[in-house]
């Protein structure tokens, strides 16, 4: 009572999380310590043993990465793997063309001969995780210095990966967790012929785009379905004719029983980067500048993207998979600023601040250690912010012109021609350029790319002070008389980046000379020269500095707090979040229910939005009402909300019910609720998942596919 007492008054409860999760991306090796009985209080029926063990067959071993940057699960023991449909996109659109448009008709291979084969697709199985921060930080000190450190601890991690993986067919990775303070070994076991079994069409998959990505109610199909293949021995093996479906250690049961509100929920996967314990200077630099800034250039290519590609299906096919991308960060920064001007998130950084001060000058030990943090941090950042502004406007600016990126990956080639390199890498550099531009002009519209060179130019302009300029641009402002657009037009009239033939023509004789006189060229080099010049430097120094501080925050965080447990910032490692099934209210009278259903597809599609249009077929399908043994009271559940602690990169995991049973597909988040990567709100973060029943439904009934059922372990 007292400590209740004490929490009350000091405002602290704040910093716990909820006595029931919702926050956290627990390490899975550390849930029986850590997380086991608040798990089983809130409905879980399994122990910690059944999600993570390396000596047994466990829930982690059903769990991929899959590319780079999604998670996938295995739902059959034939290597069938399930994931969003916005991560299986780049596939599904190398496959199509006008005349197979999969993008818009959806896939489904009839058997196995048909599915896809994708070069350059992996998915990677963890074998198991290892705590090595003792070996990895042995003998390094308060008083070693951080290039020291950096060698030291260089030199440990290779030799622990060596030893791990000697002897095997695994690859391993060290990665830091909580900012330095400690060290995780994975090591892992990766297949690389996967192929593309079937996905929805967009109608369906994407069913709301842009207009519903990030936002509940939400009616979408987000998934796709692969098969990983292995060598005849279950190995990993490269793409291959003769390779069979892998024998998975495990794959996940799939549950289509009725669910409830407040039903257990946990998400299995890779959460991409998060920032939950950095200072305030951060948190305002992030809202007030970095997403700002982004939003705006990005606003500006969708602008013109969007535009294109509505007046062409062939540029629609082209721009699909890039134009999501895009508009994915656009819109989601969005939601941001909101969600953390909403949760006044700089305001709770002040608080919690303002507490950890007190608590360190309590402590003559901490005063001494950690009583200039957070000056220090202000100094830092405030250096930071112009530079950042700088980078943004090279980053998302200068290589958002799709030639200037190009441009820039001639450099290296540039490079070796000047060095007069050995042969063997010229060629190799060489057949690479030649490679990529089947790719590059596969997607590639010049007249998009121009006008938004002309935009993102102008912008460019305007924004960063005139002695911060780039020699190019005063070139610009004389001989084009700051008209960026005819500036634009001119250096595509003569760029051999944009033009399919002269490029190959120069592929096929290269000349460092031709190149390096190319005007896009000639731009690229500008900006970045003068980047490298005027901003890398300075701009990398101030973030190893920062790096050191968030280490030794981090630490200070974790002793002064001592009665919180801290989970480590999202590292793209495996992860468990827990959480319920839940509704939730972000606005003043507003109540959003847990789940939706096929009737609110249909109310959508009723208000002629082109983001919601629809196959005849579900409409009818819709029309039968015949939902079988995927209906739950006469209705379908098409997606859920609940209050499980995601982040990019949980993009396809799945979410698994209290007996291990796969019962939805995670693949958003809630508007007000995008900012949970920096401030988790439990009232406000939401992750948003397709209901497994849909899935099947639609595999089954609109698809035809029940033969891939037949695979699945369904549990009624
Ligand atoms: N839809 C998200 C993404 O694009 C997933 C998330 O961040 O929750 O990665």
């Amino acid at each position: 009572m007292q400590k209740i007492l004490f929490l009350l008054l000091t405002g602290l409860f704040l910093l716990h999380p909820a006595a029931h999760a919702g926050e956290g991306m627990w390490i899975p090796t550390l849930l029986k310590a850590l997380n086991e009985d608040d798990m089983q209080t809130m409905g879980m029926r399994m122990s910690a043993e059944d999600i993570y063990s390396v000596n047994n067959s466990s829930l982690k071993d059903a769990i991929v990465i899959f590319g780079g940057g999604c998670t996938g699960e295995i739902i059959s023991d034939q290597g069938l793997l399930l994931t969003n449909h916005h991560c299986g996109y780049g596939q599904i659109q190398r496959h199509s063309s006008v005349e197979n448009n999969y993008l818009e008709d959806g896939f489904w291979a009839k058997d196995r001969s048909e599915e896809f084969k994708n070069p350059g697709l992996s998915v990677t199985f963890i074998v198991r995780i290892e705590d090595v921060t003792k070996q990895v930080l042995k003998g390094i000190t308060d008083e070693t210095s951080e290039s020291d450190r950096y060698y030291i601890i260089q030199e440990h991690m290779d030799d622990i990966v060596e030893d791990a993986i000697d002897g095997t067919i695994y690859d391993a990775i060290i990665k830091p967790f909580y900012y330095g303070n400690e060290y995780y070994m994975i090591v892992t076991e990766r297949y690389t012929d996967v192929r593309l079994v079937g996905a929805p069409p967009s109608s369906i998959g994407k069913f709301g785009g842009d207009t519903d990505n990030w936002v509940w109610p939400r009616h979408n199909a987000d998934f796709s379905m692969f098969r990983v293949y292995a060598g005849p021995d279950n190995r990993p093996a490269d793409i291959s004719d003769d390779n069979v479906p892998l024998k998975p250690r495990h794959s996940l049961p799939i549950s289509i029983k009725d669910k409830q509100e407040n039903d257990f929920t946990l998400v299995y996967g890779f959460p991409g980067s998060t920032q939950e314990y950095l200072p305030s200077y951060a948190v305002d630099l992030i809202m007030n500048q970095e997403d700002p800034t982004r939003i705006k250039l990005r606003d500006l290519r969708l602008s013109v993207m969007d535009r294109e590609m509505k007046k062409s299906e062939k540029v629609g096919i082209q721009y699909a998979s890039k134009q999501s991308g895009i508009s994915n960060g656009y819109k989601k920064w969005k939601g941001e600023i909101l969600g953390l001007k909403k949760t006044q998130a700089l305001e709770k950084k002040h608080t919690y601040e303002a507490e950890f001060m007190k608590r360190v000058r309590e402590n003559p030990e901490w005063n001494n250690k950690y009583g200039r943090i957070l000056e220090v941090y202000q100094e830092l950042y405030e250096q930071l912010k112009p530079l950042q502004y700088q980078r943004l406007y090279v980053t998302e600016g200068a290589l958002g012109i799709e030639a200037v990126s190009k441009a820039n990956g001639l450099k290296g080639l540039v490079a070796l021609m000047e060095d007069e390199a050995d042969e063997e890498a010229l060629d190799a550099a060489i057949s690479r350029q030649r490679r990529s531009l089947d790719g590059f002009f596969k997607n590639y519209h010049a007249p998009i790319d121009q006008e938004i060179m002309g935009l993102l130019l102008q912008n460019y302009m305007n924004d960063i002070p005139e002695a911060q300029w780039p020699a190019i641009f005063s070139k610009i402002k004389t001989k084009y008389k700051g008209d960026t657009q005819a500036y634009a037009e001119a250096a595509f009239k003569k760029s051999f980046i944009v033009d399919e033939e002269k490029f190959r023509a120069l592929m096929a004789n290269p000349s460092a000379k031709k190149i390096k006189k190319d005007p896009i060229y000639q731009l690229m080099e500008s900006i970045l020269d003068h980047y490298r010049d005027n901003v890398s430097e300075q701009y990398q120094t101030l973030q190893a500095q920062l790096n050191q501080v968030h280490r030794i925050y981090m630490k200070a965080q974790q002793e002064v707090f001592e009665e919180k447990t801290f989970y480590p910032d999202a590292n793209f490692t495996l992860r468990v979040t827990y959480g319920q099934i839940e509704g939730y209210s972000p606005d003043d009278g507003v109540d959003y229910r847990h789940y939706t259903t096929m009737k609110g597809i249909m109310d959508k599609n009723l208000t002629g939005a082109y983001d919601y249009k629809i196959p005849e077929k579900l409409r009818e399908l819709y029309k039968e009402g015949d939902y079988g043994r995927y209906g739950q009271e006469g209705e379908l559940w098409v997606c859920f909300v609940a209050s499980n602690h995601t982040s990019g990169g949980n993009s396809g995991s799945p979410v698994i019910d209290g007996d291990g049973r796969l019962i939805g597909l995670n693949f958003d988040r809630c508007w007000d609720g995008t900012m949970s990567d920096i401030n988790y709100d439990r009232s406000l973060c939401r992750n948003i998942s397709v209901d497994i029943r849909y899935i099947l439904y639609l595999i089954d009934k609109y698809a035809d596919a029940g033969y891939l059922i037949d695979e699945m372990e369904l549990v009624e």
